[in-house]
C-alpha cells in the first residue's frame, strides 16, 4: 500500500464531478476578474465563518500583508508572532516595514499568551496568533491581553478555517483574520488564493481598495494600492467546494479519532488532543502534528512502508532561518518540540484502512504491536 502525504490526483478525481461543471460554466461566460462568482463566494464564506465580510485576495501571504496595512501597522512597529509558523507570517510583517518579534509556543504548539505578554514593548503595535493545524490559539486570553495593552489582533487563520473555540469561529476574534486557499489547505483552490475576513466595514473597504489598485466601487483611484485579486475562476471552484467543507472537516475529525485511539499507549509519541464532542475546542485538523521520539528513524521506517510524512515548515521554525530584522525572544519550548514534531497523512481523501496501515507501521516501529 502506498500512502503519499498528500495525493493531489486523488483530490482532483474525487471533486471532478462538482468542480469541473462549475469551471465550464465560468469559462462559457468568460468571467475572469472581479465578477459575480467572486462576490457570491465572499458572501457564502462570510456566512460559513459567521463574519461580516470576506474579501478575496491573491494568496494567504498577501492577505496578512494587506490586513497589516489596512490596520495601520507602520515601519518600525513591532508585531508579535509565534516562531512556529510559516515564513509567510513573518514575511508579511517585514514587508510593511515592521519588526517580527518571534515568541514561544505552549504545550499545544500554539502561541503562548505569557510569552506574548513578556514580548510587549513600547513599540509593539500588533499580535498575530496563528491557528495552526486547525486548532484555535488561546484567543479569548489573547484578545484580553491585546485590549489591555492597546494592541491590534490579526489572526493568521490559514490553517484554522472551520475551527472554533467555545462555539466562536476562529478568524472572528481580532480586527481581521486571513485565509489561504493553497490547494492542500482545508478549503483549497486549483492554484493560489487567499482572503481577509473582518467584522469591520472600514477594514473591508480598505482591503477592497488595496487589492484593486486603490480603486473605489466606482473604479476611481482614491488611494495607493496593489493588484492582489482572487481570480473569479478560483472563487467559483472554492464556491463549489465550500458546500463540502463541513463534511470534509467531519471526515478529518473522524480520522483524527482513529489515530488517537490507534496510537494510544505508545509512550514515545505525544498526540494532539482528540476531537471529542462537548469540549471548548472544535478542531478542524488541517494537519495531524505529533511529537515523536527517534523521529528520523521513524520517518525512514514509514517511508520504507510507503507512507509519506513531512516536517512542519521543512523542519525549521522562523528564527532558524537567520533572517535579519527579527527580534527573537525565549524559544525554549519551540526549540524542544522542533526536534520531535512531524505530520502524519491527514486529509479527507484518506480511507480508514490507510490510516490503520499508518498506525500499524508506527506501532511496529516502537515494538508496540
Ligand atoms: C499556508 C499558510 C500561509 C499562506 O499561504 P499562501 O501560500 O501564501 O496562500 C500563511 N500562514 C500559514 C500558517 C499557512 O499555513
Amino acid at each position: 500500500m502506498k500512502i503519499p502525504f498528500y495525493d493531489y490526483a486523488r483530490m482532483n478525481a474525487s471533486e471532478k464531478e462538482y468542480v469541473w461543471p462549475r469551471l465550464e460554466d465560468v469559462l462559457s461566460r468568460s468571467d475572469f476578474i472581479l465578477r459575480d462568482d467572486l462576490a457570491q463566494f465572499e458572501i457564502e464564506l462570510a456566512k460559513f465563518i459567521d463574519a461580516e465580510e470576506v474579501v478575496g485576495v491573491a494568496n494567504g501571504t498577501d492577505a496578512i500583508w494587506l490586513a497589516l496595512i489596512a490596520a495601520g501597522v507602520e515601519p518600525g512597529d513591532e508585531v508579535i508572532i509565534p516562531s512556529h509558523t510559516y515564513i509567510a507570517t513573518a514575511d508579511a510583517v517585514r514587508f510593511v516595514g515592521g519588526i517580527p518579534v518571534l515568541v514561544d509556543c505552549s504545550d499545544d504548539h500554539s502561541i503562548s499568551p505569557p510569552a506574548i505578554e513578556e514580548a510587549i514593548s513600547t513599540k509593539t503595535r500588533a499580535v498575530i496568533p496563528v491557528n495552526l493545524n486547525g486548532h484555535a490559539c488561546e484567543l479569548f486570553t489573547i484578545s484580553d491581553l491585546a485590549k489591555k495593552n492597546g494592541l491590534t489582533v490579526i489572526e493568521d487563520n490559514a490553517q484554522g478555517l472551520g475551527a472554533r473555540l467555545m462555539g466562536k469561529s476562529t478568524g472572528t476574534f481580532g480586527i481581521a483574520s486571513t485565509l489561504s486557499f493553497y490547494p492542500a489547505k482545508n478549503l483549497g483552490c486549483y492554484g493560489d488564493g487567499g482572503a481577509v475576513v473582518t467584522n469591520s466595514t472600514e477594514i473591508g473597504k480598505r482591503i477592497r481598495q488595496l487589492r484593486n489598485h486603490g480603486r473605489n466601487d466606482e473604479g476611481e483611484v482614491v488611494t495607493w494600492g496593489f493588484n492582489s485579486r482572487l481570480d473569479n475562476l478560483q472563487a467559483a471552484i472554492l464556491s463549489s467546494k465550500l458546500l463540502h467543507l463541513e463534511s470534509s472537516i467531519e471526515k478529518r475529525r473522524s480520522l483524527a479519532s482513529q489515530y488517537c485511539e490507534g496510537l494510544a499507549g505508545v509512550e514515545q509519541i505525544k498526540l494532539p488532543a482528540p476531537p471529542t464532542q462537548g469540549t471548548d475546542y472544535f478542531d478542524s485538523f488541517q494537519n495531524f502534528e505529533i511529537e515523536a521520539e527517534n523521529r528520523e528513524e521513524l520517518r525512514q521506517h514509514l517511508t520504507k512502508d510507503g507512507i509519506g510524512t513531512i516536517l512542519p515548515w521543512a523542519g525549521k521554525a522562523v528564527h532558524e532561518f537567520d533572517l535579519p530584522g527579527t527580534k527573537v525572544m525565549d524559544l525554549s519550548n519551540t526549540n524542544k518540540i522542533f526536534k520531535k514534531i512531524m505530520l502524519l497523512p491527514m486529509n479527507q481523501y484518506l480511507t480508514n484502512d490507510e490510516v490503520d496501515a499508518v498506525i500499524k507501521s508506527i506501532r511496529r516501529f516502537y515494538r508496540h504491536e
